[in-house]
């Protein structure tokens, strides 16, 4: 049995950190990563319809409707499991609608306090031409205002101003709390209050341990 023969959700606050926990995971496993957040940045960057659609509702802290998500998502599975699910499912709704497409053998839960989700998110900045994070505090660029990588100018994402992430905190509370309940036998909790951008052995052997553990549902 093979880790990456399963599929896992990871389930926290926006900046919880869940693209750093899962890109190690990546690595050390061999998982697909399928984050709604960087495909929906991909497709805006690119000018893509569907990503101007979406970006009406980001920019206004608010979640993109259920119907584009799954339609995204779809496209981009080629087969039943080996993905890490970033930023999906965000409702109930998605939820179920996700397991008539796949079995969900772990979803990983972040959790971490109110002030540092803020601090967290309101230092972060992002390439506009790469799409490479860093943050102002725990991981500053060399280069002052540009890329390390492209030299891009960085910019703080509209998300990420104060007053739309306070809304997307009551979004997440409100919408992807009920989760937690859904996927209650599946929960594996991990405390992310590190530093940013950063994970300790530990919570990664934590899932490491867990997921290699697990009886995969699926392709057995
Ligand atoms: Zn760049």
């Amino acid at each position: 049995m093979n880790v990456s023969d399963m599929n896992l959700i990871f389930l926290g606050p926006p900046g919880a950190g869940k693209g750093t926990q899962t890109k190690k995971l990546i690595e050390e496993f061999g998982f697909i990563h399928l984050s709604t957040g960087d495909i929906l940045r991909q497709l805006i960057r690119s000018r893509d319809t569907l990503g101007l659609q979406a970006q009406i509702y980001m920019d206004q802290g608010k979640l993109v409707p259920d119907g584009l998500i799954l339609e995204m998502i779809q496209t981009k599975m080629e087969k039943k499991c080996g993905y890490i699910f970033d930023g999906f499912p965000r409702t109930i709704d998605q939820a179920s609608a996700l397991d008539k497409i796949v079995p969900v053998d772990h979803v990983v839960y972040l959790f971490l306090s109110h002030d540092v989700i803020l601090k967290r998110l309101t230092g972060r900045r992002v390439c506009e031409k790469c799409g490479k994070e860093y943050h102002i505090e725990f991981m500053p660029s060399s280069l002052k205002d540009s890329c390390e990588l492209c030299k891009g100018r960085l910019y703080q994402r509209e998300d990420d101003r104060p007053f739309v992430i306070e809304n997307r905190l009551s979004v997440y509370e409100k919408q992807t709390k009920p989760l937690l309940e859904y996927y209650h036998e599946k929960l594996i909790r991990i405390e992310a209050c590190g530093n940013v951008l950063s994970i300790d052995q530990e919570n990664i052997k934590k899932i490491g341990l867990s997921t290699h553990k697990a009886m995969s549902q699926c392709c057995s």
